[in-house]
């Protein structure tokens, strides 16, 4: 059965999508199957998988509206090697839409159960607020990833997320918990970032990652082809770094 895990953080660009779509490949490269799930209407993980976000028939959008199933709207990318249920603007407006329905928030849930068996992962890229959507993908979720930088501010911003982690788990999703912490756009030649690290270590022991994804600038030209840079450029340190994060995380679901 796949485990299901949200990449959030309230903050946008902090690296959510390029941790989504290089997770996801990284994860395919070592064989896993995995389903990658857009949840922002920006649809960046969507292009970013080599789908077209304009040119998708059906989007996590009638998922969550309940026309079209997983199964129906997600599409294969040869090039990356994972599903992707795709994202775009029609999605701002499933907000408004769902909420005259009952058990709004368990919409995805319900329909990732029916294809749990056709993988080991699912990765959903969640927007950068807390919203109806998000909530969507932390009551499907048997986990968060946290991408941070390390940054003065990081552990002030991870507050809101945690608090809303904890009401989820109490009252919609009792299997949800934090995974980890993952430094990502890590220069270890500023000391701040180093001390904001430990810090990190400090408060959060083993919830911190043990890999590192360091700023690495052909992470953020891959994108623009389209593709993960795992995939874009496999020599690339943050590439080497991503598929070594999917290694970690399978390491980690066996414990799970
Ligand atoms: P979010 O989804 O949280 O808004 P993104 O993943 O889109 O954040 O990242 C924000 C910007 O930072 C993008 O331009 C992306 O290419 C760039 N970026 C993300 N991670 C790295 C990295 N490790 N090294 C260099 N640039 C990065
Ligand atoms: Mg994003």
């Amino acid at each position: 059965m796949a485990k299901i895990f949200c990449v959030a953080n309230q903050k946008g660009g902090v690296g959510k999508t390029t941790t989504t779509v290089n997770l996801a490949a990284g994860l395919a490269k070592v064989g896993q199957r995995v389903l990658m799930v857009d949840l922002d209407p920006q649809g960046n993980a969507t292009m970013g998988s080599g789908v077209d976000k304009r040119a998708m028939a059906l989007s996590v959008y009638d998922v969550l509206l309940e026309s079209a199933s997983v199964a129906e709207a997600a599409q294969w990318s040869d090039k990356c090697g994972y599903h992707v249920l795709g994202a775009n603007r029609e999605l701002a407006g499933a907000e408004v839409e769902l909420v005259e329905v009952e058990r709004r928030e368990r919409r995805l849930k319900q329909a990732l159960a029916e294809v749990a068996d056709q993988y080991d992962f699912v990765l959903i890229d969640c927007p950068p607020s807390l919203s109806m959507l998000t909530l969507n993908g932390l009551c499907s979720a048997h986990g968060v990833i946290v991408p941070m930088q390390c940054e003065y501010f990081a552990l002030e911003g991870l507050t809101d997320l945690v608090n809303t982690i904890k009401q989820v788990h109490a009252n919609l999703n009792k299997d949800l918990q934090i995974i980890g912490l993952l430094r990502v756009m890590f220069d270890p030649r500023i000391t701040l970032q180093q001390q904001v690290s430990d810090q990190l270590k400090a408060h959060f022991g083993d919830k911190v990652f043990d890999t590192v994804i360091p700023r690495n600038v052909r992470l953020a030209e891959a994108p623009s082809y389209g593709l993960p840079g795992v995939v874009f450029d496999p020599s690339a340190r943050g590439s080497q770094a991503f598929v070594a994060f999917a290694e970690e995380m399978v390491e980690r679901i066996k414990k799970m």
